[in-house]
């Protein structure tokens, strides 16, 4: 299967050089995309999409999402208003994800992997957490987010926060889940997760040669639980059990560090991803990427699941703490397709595609591109999507479902599982 994206002005991802073509596309995981001048016999391709006065690049990827929060979305109030970030999760977030169950979990991926499509994004690197639903809910998610057309790396969120059935829980899935699937070994933070428990993580880690991807210092709560418990800060505690030396290892957050720690994930292998809105709306800190190294990329930790606005938030709020130029925040917003790439991580190839409908007032070039990101682009010109070769939005339509049909069942789920929350 091959179709040509006629007439496009192709914006190469890395070296941001603006090219004029036609663009063969062919589907598969490892599918190439190639300039052609001519099209000499357009009947023996399957379809041919004016791309005049549109631009074409590499779709996005979300370097840190949660599936279990696509349904909080104006769910009635916690019964206590919480009064900081620990209480944030305990009368928030782990009361949603108590009441998830396997139709809701299947509500929540195609809400995420239709609000993913059609942002632009083809990749999303998620961390899974519903403690009632645990055994297969993986699959779950791997599922509907195929049925939407987006590629993933998913794990699930291991802790000790709700007992012993449920770290087993974790664990299992985790092991049954990487048996079979690329993925990563997820942990929920240092503050929930016990010395056996992280021991046990790091050992699939190592069997399956995956990475472990955790929350780190999102709070200052994560340090002072850390260093009161166990004599160390968290990124020191990490190393210890090996965590730092897996190129695929994502760190979430990273947000309260001393120089040691920083030093040390400079050192390392392993990646940071950024989350500045979910830091914003949690109070938590500023993310700052000093001394962190290059392996810093960004994620949307389960607010929405548009990119380009997380790179915009990263610029802006970064203003202030971080040393961060349009360089950076795009660098940053791009790094997750090396970090696949680098782990020879499916599902990210040249083919995965977007066309951008972008009606600029000034001219755009490759001198002003960047400038044009920050300031100009937005989710709302995503016109098409191509997503490993195969178009799956057209004219801002998505084609592999049915989308009022799949919205209504994820808002009757939605409804019912807030009626199941205490
Ligand atoms: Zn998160």
């Amino acid at each position: 299967m091959a179709f040509i994206l006629k007439d496009a002005t192709y914006i190469n991802w890395k070296t941001l050089e603006f090219t004029r073509t036609h663009i063969l596309v062919n589907e598969g995981l490892n599918g190439r995309i190639q300039f052609i001048d001519k099209i000499e016999n357009p009947a023996i391709y399957d379809q041919i999409i004016d791309c005049r006065g549109k631009y074409v690049t590499k779709s996005f990827a979300v370097g840190h999402h949660h599936v279990y929060s696509a349904l909080a979305r104006g769910m009635p109030a916690p019964k206590k208003k919480p009064d900081n970030f620990h209480e944030i999760l305990k009368y928030i977030w782990w009361n949603l994800d108590k009441a998830l169950d396997k139709e809701s979990i299947r509500a929540s991926a195609l809400a995420t992997a239709m609000a993913c499509a059609k942002s632009g994004s083809t990749f999303v690197i998620d961390h899974h957490a519903s403690p009632n639903y645990i055994d297969g809910s993986l699959d779950i998610i791997a599922e509907a987010f195929e049925e939407i057309g987006i590629s993933h790396l998913l794990c699930y969120e291991i802790s000790d926060r709700d007992g012993q059935e449920s770290i087993s829980g974790g664990l299992d899935e985790t092991a049954r889940y990487l048996n079979k699937n690329q993925g990563l070994v997820g942990l929920h933070a240092s503050f929930t997760v016990s010395d056996k428990t992280m021991k046990s993580a790091a050992e699939l880690m190592s069997k399956f040669g995956s990475g472990i991807h955790i929350h780190v210092a999102e709070d200052i709560y994560d340090q002072q639980q850390c260093y009161d418990k166990y004599g160390k800060r968290v990124v020191e505690r990490l190393a210890d059990f090996g965590i730092l030396d897996s190129g695929k290892s994502i760190l979430g957050h990273c947000l309260h560090l001393d120089d040691h720690e920083r030093s040390l994930l400079s050192k390392s292998k392993c990646w940071v991803v950024e989350n500045m809105e979910s830091n914003l709306k949690n109070n938590v800190g500023y993310f700052k990427g000093e001394g962190l190294g290059d392996n810093i990329m960004l994620g949307t930790d389960g607010m929405h699941s548009n990119m380009i606005r997380s790179a915009q938030a990263a610029y802006f709020a970064g203003k202030r703490y971080d040393d961060i130029d349009f360089g950076d925040a795009y660098r940053r917003f791009r790094n997750v397709h090396k970090y696949l790439d680098q782990n020879n991580i499916k599902g990210d190839s040249e083919n995965n595609l977007v066309i951008l409908d972008y009606p600029t007032a000034t001219p755009l070039n490759q001198n002003n591109f960047l400038d044009h990101f920050i300031f100009g682009f937005s989710a709302n010109f995503i016109n098409d999507v191509i997503s490993n070769g195969k178009l799956i939005v057209k004219d801002k339509v998505l084609l592999t479902v049915n989308e009022n049909d799949t919205l209504k069942f994820v808002r009757e789920q939605a409804e019912k599982l807030w009626g199941r929350m205490n």
